[in-house]
């Protein structure tokens, strides 16, 4: 059969799809330069295919142009296609990043940390995931049976990475059923929520050619247990060196460090819209899940916010390099550009307005009564969609982080996505969603 080679420019966009257009492969060097044309009211094409309020109407045109450092040409030897895709961002005809291209805006917010901290970041997406195909294998979390069922697709998974360009750390049987875990090394700037873009269209096309169906839905049973993503942080000062830890700061936490995850704590109810974006994100969000329900820092507490994680050594110099913390409060129906951008100017502006390192909770809150909590600081997360979309539109602080017309668009967006929803009970709600994540 005839073939032309195509590469797809792509866009991780407000529902966290990769979207985007083919060109062929021998135009590359023009298109690395003029891009392909893309259209404003994409940016309103909800994860369920339906289009809200679009300020944009017919109108407008833009740029999506791809940058070589994301390029992914992934060939999986089984005689079908090979895969090529490219990251890009999205301007204006001039050239101008638009207000709406998440790449973009998280270009900004790492600009952002780094004026005012002079740190840079190191980053690595956790992602949790569960299986649609084959037999439930109840009684097989974290077993080598429940892995040995899945190793095949493990071994091409990592294979897939290592040729996508990404660093494959760890796979693992997870403890939902037919749930599974994959790791990547942390990488710098954009790369880290390129690469989590990529990893989850990796595993869905490895997924596929094996005749399986994944999904990354935040939770499929609302009874049972959610799939998080983690966002795990660290700093690098200018000379390269780690930091995150200070040996005599609260916790281990470096000065830049405590107002980062201060900052972070303080606008986490009015982020929280952008980082666990789904109608049924809040479902996952609930206490004794693992996952997050209050504004607190937790020591290894997998049910904190922001968890400050093990290192395995007691050398200063290794626990320096290895010191980081992860964000828990977000899922995979966030862009990770998004997710990450959100994340990184609540810890700028904690930086900026230097708020001290906050107190670290090693115990369960809803154990305590509500004045308690609120003598403390504490706040229980929004609990609908809906919710958390007020406080990030009634944030002047939080919208001001974004380009112009952001939080508008955005919030119209996730309404629109939340009327189609709307005569669906919980479990229907899941099996909207994990037909599409
Ligand atoms: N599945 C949990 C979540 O929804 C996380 C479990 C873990 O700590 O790995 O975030
Ligand atoms: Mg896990």
């Amino acid at each position: 059969m005839i073939n032309k080679p195509l590469v797809f420019a792509a866009t991780s966009d407000l529902a966290g799809k990769v979207r985007g257009k083919a060109f062929p492969l021998s135009d590359l060097e023009s298109r690395l330069q003029k891009g392909v044309g893309w259209c404003p009211t994409n940016v309103m094409i909800s994860c369920f295919d339906t289009i809200g309020d679009t300020p944009f109407g017919a109108l407008g045109d833009l740029l999506l142009i791809p940058d070589p450092n994301t390029n992914v040409e992934l060939d999986f030897k089984d005689g079908g296609p090979v895969e090529r895709l490219m990251l890009g961002d999205i301007t204006d005809l001039d050239g101008a990043p638009w207000d709406l291209c998440t790449r973009s805006i998280l270009k900004a917010a790492l600009a952002r940390l780094k004026a005012a901290s002079g740190v840079t970041l190191l980053s690595a997406f956790e992602h949790e995931f569960q299986f649609k195909t084959g037999n439930d294998m109840p009684g097989e979390a974290y077993t080598l049976a429940g892995f040995s069922d899945r190793r095949v697709f493990g071994e091409t998974l990592i294979a897939a990475l290592e040729t996508s360009g990404l660093k494959p750390d760890t796979f693992m049987t997870e403890f939902g059923p037919k749930q599974y875990e994959v790791t990547i090394a942390p990488s710098q700037g954009v790369t880290s929520a390129d690469n989590a873009t990529i990893l989850r269209e990796v595993t869905c096309m490895t997924a596929k050619r094996l005749g399986e169906n994944v999904t990354f839905t935040p939770i499929r049973d609302p009874d049972s247990v959610g799939n998080g993503v983690h966002i795990h942080m660290s700093f690098l000062n200018e000379t390269g060196t780690p930091a995150t830890y200070d040996e005599n700061g609260a916790a281990g936490m470096s000065a830049v460090t405590g107002s980062f995850i201060a900052g972070v704590l303080k606008y986490l109810d009015s982020i929280i819209a952008i980082t666990a974006p789904s109608d049924i994100s809040y479902l996952r969000l609930t206490p004794h899940r693992w996952s997050a329900a209050f504004n607190n820092l937790g020591l290894q507490d997998r049910e904190a916010s922001v968890r400050i994680c093990p290192v395995t050594s007691s050398d200063p110099t290794s626990i320096a390099r290895q010191y980081n913390f992860e964000y828990r409060a977000a899922d995979a129906t966030a862009s990770p550009h998004l997710a990450l951008a959100a994340i990184l100017h609540a810890g700028a502006q904690g930086i900026e307005d230097a708020l001290p390192a906050p107190a670290v909770t090693e115990e369960d809150l809803t154990a305590l009564p509500s004045d308690a909590l609120e003598k403390r600081g504490f706040v229980r997360l929004p609990e609908t969609l809906e919710q958390a979309l007020l406080r990030f539109e009634n944030n002047k602080t939080v919208r001001g982080w974004f380009p112009d017309q952001f939080a508008d668009v955005y919030i119209a967006h996730k309404r629109g996505e939340l009327a189609y929803l709307q005569d669906k009970d919980p479990s229907a709600r899941c099996a909207a969603y994990e037909d599409v994540y």
